[in-house]
Protein backbone atom coordinates (compact mmCIF):
# COMPACT_ATOMS: atom_id res chain seq x y z
CA UNK A 1 0.00 0.00 0.00
CA UNK A 2 1.21 3.40 -0.75
CA UNK A 3 2.60 5.83 1.91
CA UNK A 4 3.71 8.92 1.71
CA UNK A 5 6.17 11.09 3.10
CA UNK A 6 6.69 15.18 3.43
CA UNK A 7 10.04 16.14 2.89
CA UNK A 8 11.13 19.55 3.15
CA UNK A 9 13.05 20.42 -0.33
CA UNK A 10 13.30 24.14 0.42
CA UNK A 11 15.51 24.34 3.18
CA UNK A 12 18.93 26.38 1.60
CA UNK A 13 22.14 26.91 3.88
CA UNK A 14 22.88 30.37 4.01
CA UNK A 15 26.39 30.04 1.52
CA UNK A 16 27.72 33.60 2.72
CA UNK A 17 25.58 34.51 5.87
CA UNK A 18 27.96 35.81 8.82
CA UNK A 19 26.22 32.88 11.06
CA UNK A 20 29.27 31.14 10.59
CA UNK A 21 26.87 27.75 9.78
CA UNK A 22 24.69 27.98 12.07
CA UNK A 23 20.85 26.24 11.66
CA UNK A 24 19.53 25.67 8.02
CA UNK A 25 17.14 28.61 6.89
CA UNK A 26 14.24 27.75 5.28
CA UNK A 27 14.28 30.13 2.44
CA UNK A 28 10.94 28.56 1.17
CA UNK A 29 9.19 26.99 3.94
CA UNK A 30 6.87 24.58 1.34
CA UNK A 31 7.51 21.04 1.64
CA UNK A 32 8.09 18.54 -0.96
CA UNK A 33 6.80 15.09 -0.62
CA UNK A 34 7.77 11.60 -1.70
CA UNK A 35 4.74 9.28 -2.72
CA UNK A 36 5.26 6.09 -3.14
CA UNK A 37 3.10 4.29 -5.44
CA UNK A 38 4.19 0.78 -6.04
CA UNK A 39 1.26 -0.77 -6.52
CA UNK A 40 -0.83 1.82 -8.32
CA UNK A 41 -2.46 0.98 -11.84
CA UNK A 42 -3.90 3.01 -13.88
CA UNK A 43 -5.19 3.19 -17.39
CA UNK A 44 -4.20 6.09 -19.94
CA UNK A 45 -3.92 7.00 -23.65
CA UNK A 46 -0.95 9.34 -22.97
CA UNK A 47 1.64 10.09 -25.50
CA UNK A 48 5.14 9.83 -25.04
CA UNK A 49 6.90 13.29 -25.47
CA UNK A 50 10.36 14.51 -26.09
CA UNK A 51 13.37 14.69 -23.47
CA UNK A 52 13.98 17.55 -21.39
CA UNK A 53 16.99 19.64 -22.08
CA UNK A 54 18.47 19.78 -18.77
CA UNK A 55 17.89 17.71 -15.69
CA UNK A 56 17.87 18.58 -12.01
CA UNK A 57 19.23 15.47 -10.05
CA UNK A 58 18.59 15.37 -6.12
CA UNK A 59 21.40 13.23 -4.78
CA UNK A 60 19.84 11.19 -1.67
CA UNK A 61 22.35 8.95 -0.77
CA UNK A 62 23.85 10.92 2.58
CA UNK A 63 20.28 10.33 3.56
CA UNK A 64 18.07 8.02 1.70
CA UNK A 65 21.46 5.63 1.52
CA UNK A 66 23.15 6.11 4.77
CA UNK A 67 20.17 5.98 7.39
CA UNK A 68 19.99 2.21 6.07
CA UNK A 69 23.24 1.40 7.00
CA UNK A 70 23.52 -0.76 10.25
CA UNK A 71 26.40 0.59 11.42
CA UNK A 72 26.57 4.26 12.30
CA UNK A 73 28.90 6.36 9.80
CA UNK A 74 31.31 8.34 11.55
CA UNK A 75 29.79 12.42 11.29
CA UNK A 76 33.21 13.38 9.46
CA UNK A 77 32.77 10.37 6.67
CA UNK A 78 28.92 11.87 6.43
CA UNK A 79 30.32 15.71 5.98
CA UNK A 80 32.98 14.73 3.63
CA UNK A 81 31.11 12.75 1.30
CA UNK A 82 28.44 15.40 1.18
CA UNK A 83 31.13 17.93 0.29
CA UNK A 84 32.64 15.87 -2.22
CA UNK A 85 28.90 15.71 -3.69
CA UNK A 86 29.12 19.30 -4.26
CA UNK A 87 32.46 19.29 -5.66
CA UNK A 88 30.75 17.26 -8.37
CA UNK A 89 28.52 20.32 -9.24
CA UNK A 90 24.95 18.09 -8.09
CA UNK A 91 22.47 20.66 -7.95
CA UNK A 92 20.73 19.33 -4.63
CA UNK A 93 22.03 17.25 -1.99
CA UNK A 94 19.91 15.40 0.92
CA UNK A 95 22.01 15.65 3.48
CA UNK A 96 20.34 14.51 6.92
CA UNK A 97 16.96 13.56 8.61
CA UNK A 98 15.72 15.64 10.92
CA UNK A 99 13.78 12.38 12.80
CA UNK A 100 14.09 11.27 16.12
CA UNK A 101 17.23 8.74 16.62
CA UNK A 102 14.77 6.52 18.37
CA UNK A 103 13.68 5.66 14.63
CA UNK A 104 16.94 6.77 12.86
CA UNK A 105 19.74 6.27 14.90
CA UNK A 106 22.04 7.02 11.64
CA UNK A 107 20.79 10.55 11.34
CA UNK A 108 21.48 11.23 15.24
CA UNK A 109 23.95 13.62 14.13
CA UNK A 110 21.71 15.83 11.73
CA UNK A 111 22.86 19.31 13.54
CA UNK A 112 26.55 18.68 13.43
CA UNK A 113 26.17 17.70 9.47
CA UNK A 114 24.21 20.61 8.88
CA UNK A 115 26.84 22.83 10.65
CA UNK A 116 29.69 20.64 9.37
CA UNK A 117 29.46 20.71 5.77
CA UNK A 118 30.40 23.17 3.07
CA UNK A 119 27.77 25.56 2.05
CA UNK A 120 28.23 25.88 -1.70
CA UNK A 121 26.80 28.51 -3.50
CA UNK A 122 23.83 27.39 -5.41
CA UNK A 123 23.21 24.38 -4.19
CA UNK A 124 20.41 22.83 -2.23
CA UNK A 125 21.34 21.47 1.17
CA UNK A 126 17.24 20.16 1.83
CA UNK A 127 16.84 17.88 5.48
CA UNK A 128 13.68 15.17 5.06
CA UNK A 129 11.32 15.81 7.87
CA UNK A 130 9.26 12.58 7.74
CA UNK A 131 6.70 13.55 9.86
CA UNK A 132 3.65 12.87 7.32
CA UNK A 133 3.67 9.11 7.33
CA UNK A 134 0.15 7.82 5.81
CA UNK A 135 -1.31 4.98 4.40
CA UNK A 136 -3.09 6.19 0.57
CA UNK A 137 -5.60 3.98 -1.18
CA UNK A 138 -3.49 3.03 -4.67
CA UNK A 139 -5.99 4.71 -7.13
CA UNK A 140 -5.94 8.20 -4.98
CA UNK A 141 -2.61 8.69 -5.98
CA UNK A 142 -3.05 11.49 -7.76
CA UNK A 143 -6.08 12.85 -6.02
CA UNK A 144 -4.09 13.26 -3.30
CA UNK A 145 -0.97 14.30 -5.26
CA UNK A 146 -3.71 17.13 -6.50
CA UNK A 147 -4.59 17.82 -3.03
CA UNK A 148 -0.87 17.84 -1.24
CA UNK A 149 0.19 20.39 -4.44
CA UNK A 150 -2.76 22.54 -3.91
CA UNK A 151 -1.49 22.71 -0.23
CA UNK A 152 1.52 24.29 -1.48
CA UNK A 153 3.69 21.54 -1.96
CA UNK A 154 6.39 22.74 -4.32
CA UNK A 155 7.74 19.48 -5.40
CA UNK A 156 5.99 16.39 -5.28
CA UNK A 157 8.38 13.30 -5.84
CA UNK A 158 6.67 10.14 -7.02
CA UNK A 159 8.57 7.09 -5.28
CA UNK A 160 8.41 3.49 -6.51
CA UNK A 161 10.50 2.97 -3.58
CA UNK A 162 10.32 -1.17 -3.54
CA UNK A 163 11.64 -0.97 -7.04
CA UNK A 164 8.41 -3.17 -8.28
CA UNK A 165 7.56 -0.85 -11.41
CA UNK A 166 8.05 -1.46 -14.64
CA UNK A 167 7.81 1.42 -17.50
CA UNK A 168 3.98 0.73 -17.96
CA UNK A 169 3.08 1.46 -14.90
CA UNK A 170 5.22 4.32 -14.45
CA UNK A 171 3.42 5.99 -17.96
CA UNK A 172 0.13 5.40 -16.37
CA UNK A 173 1.23 6.61 -12.96
CA UNK A 174 2.29 9.53 -14.47
CA UNK A 175 -0.30 10.10 -17.21
CA UNK A 176 -3.20 10.03 -14.38
CA UNK A 177 -0.95 12.80 -12.10
CA UNK A 178 -0.04 14.93 -14.84
CA UNK A 179 -4.10 15.11 -15.37
CA UNK A 180 -4.08 16.89 -11.47
CA UNK A 181 -0.30 18.69 -11.03
CA UNK A 182 1.89 20.81 -13.52
CA UNK A 183 4.73 17.98 -14.27
CA UNK A 184 6.96 21.07 -13.57
CA UNK A 185 6.00 20.04 -9.50
CA UNK A 186 6.73 16.50 -10.21
CA UNK A 187 10.05 14.46 -9.05
CA UNK A 188 10.29 10.65 -9.45
CA UNK A 189 12.28 8.21 -7.43
CA UNK A 190 12.78 4.93 -8.45
CA UNK A 191 14.65 2.07 -6.94
CA UNK A 192 16.64 -0.57 -8.99
CA UNK A 193 15.38 -3.85 -7.08
CA UNK A 194 14.16 -5.56 -9.97
CA UNK A 195 16.60 -3.60 -12.26
CA UNK A 196 13.70 -1.43 -13.79
CA UNK A 197 15.05 2.47 -11.96
CA UNK A 198 16.88 3.38 -15.44
CA UNK A 199 14.07 2.34 -17.46
CA UNK A 200 11.15 3.61 -15.16
CA UNK A 201 13.29 6.97 -15.34
CA UNK A 202 13.77 7.34 -18.70
CA UNK A 203 10.31 6.86 -19.76
CA UNK A 204 9.66 9.58 -17.34
CA UNK A 205 12.09 12.06 -18.58
CA UNK A 206 10.15 11.39 -21.81
CA UNK A 207 6.78 12.42 -20.43
CA UNK A 208 8.24 15.76 -19.30
CA UNK A 209 9.51 15.20 -16.02
CA UNK A 210 12.83 16.99 -15.04
CA UNK A 211 13.80 16.59 -11.84
CA UNK A 212 15.01 13.29 -10.76
CA UNK A 213 16.27 11.40 -7.18
CA UNK A 214 19.42 9.46 -7.21
CA UNK A 215 22.14 8.21 -4.89
CA UNK A 216 25.44 7.81 -4.92
CA UNK A 217 27.08 4.16 -5.49
CA UNK A 218 23.28 3.27 -5.35
CA UNK A 219 23.43 3.73 -1.40
CA UNK A 220 20.31 2.81 0.56
CA UNK A 221 16.74 1.71 0.38
CA UNK A 222 13.86 3.01 2.39
CA UNK A 223 13.29 1.57 5.71
CA UNK A 224 9.80 1.70 5.44
CA UNK A 225 9.81 -0.56 2.54
CA UNK A 226 10.34 -4.04 3.65
CA UNK A 227 13.16 -5.47 1.55
CA UNK A 228 13.58 -2.99 -0.91
CA UNK A 229 16.94 -1.94 -1.87
CA UNK A 230 18.81 0.19 -3.71
CA UNK A 231 18.29 3.89 -5.25
CA UNK A 232 18.90 4.77 -8.53
CA UNK A 233 22.89 4.93 -8.47
CA UNK A 234 23.60 8.80 -9.58
CA UNK A 235 26.91 7.82 -11.50
CA UNK A 236 24.45 5.32 -13.88
CA UNK A 237 21.52 8.15 -14.15
CA UNK A 238 24.27 10.92 -15.08
CA UNK A 239 26.07 8.50 -17.91
CA UNK A 240 22.48 7.98 -19.42
CA UNK A 241 21.33 11.99 -19.10
CA UNK A 242 25.03 12.74 -20.58
CA UNK A 243 25.02 9.95 -23.35
CA UNK A 244 21.11 11.58 -23.96
CA UNK A 245 22.89 15.13 -24.43
CA UNK A 246 20.64 16.11 -21.53
CA UNK A 247 22.78 18.67 -19.04
CA UNK A 248 23.09 18.14 -15.36
CA UNK A 249 26.36 20.43 -14.19
CA UNK A 250 27.84 16.73 -12.64
CA UNK A 251 31.02 15.73 -13.14
CA UNK A 252 31.00 12.12 -13.50
CA UNK A 253 34.83 11.86 -12.57
CA UNK A 254 34.32 13.81 -9.17
CA UNK A 255 31.07 11.99 -8.15
CA UNK A 256 32.69 8.36 -8.78
CA UNK A 257 35.01 9.68 -6.67
CA UNK A 258 32.66 10.35 -4.14
CA UNK A 259 31.37 6.75 -4.97
CA UNK A 260 34.67 5.55 -4.29
CA UNK A 261 35.10 7.46 -1.21
CA UNK A 262 31.84 5.82 0.43
CA UNK A 263 32.35 2.34 -0.92
CA UNK A 264 35.40 2.18 0.84
CA UNK A 265 34.36 3.41 4.39
CA UNK A 266 31.47 1.21 4.30
CA UNK A 267 34.14 -1.78 2.72
CA UNK A 268 31.28 -2.58 0.07
CA UNK A 269 30.89 -2.85 -3.96
CA UNK A 270 29.20 0.17 -5.31
CA UNK A 271 25.80 -0.92 -6.72
CA UNK A 272 26.45 1.27 -9.80
CA UNK A 273 27.28 -0.26 -13.09
CA UNK A 274 29.17 2.97 -14.07
CA UNK A 275 30.99 2.73 -10.97
CA UNK A 276 31.80 -1.23 -11.82
CA UNK A 277 32.99 -0.48 -15.40
CA UNK A 278 34.99 2.49 -14.55
CA UNK A 279 36.77 0.87 -11.55
CA UNK A 280 40.67 0.49 -11.81
CA UNK A 281 41.65 -2.80 -11.03
ZN1 LIG B 1 14.82 5.72 -1.88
Amino acid sequence: TPTWRRRSRGAQLGGGGGSGGAMATMRNALPRLLVRLASFRAVSTSSIGTFPKQVKIVEVGPRDGLQNEKHIVPTPVKIKLIDMLSEAGLPVVEVTSFVSPKWVPQMADHTEVLKGIQKFPGINYPVLTPNLKGKIPPAKVAEVAKKLYSMGCYEISLGDTIGVGTPGIMKDMLSAVMHEVPVAALAVHCHDTYGQALANTLMALQMGVSVVDSSVAGLGGCPYAQGASGNLATEDLVYMLTGLGIHTGVNLQKLLEAGDFICQVLNRKSSSKVAQASCKL
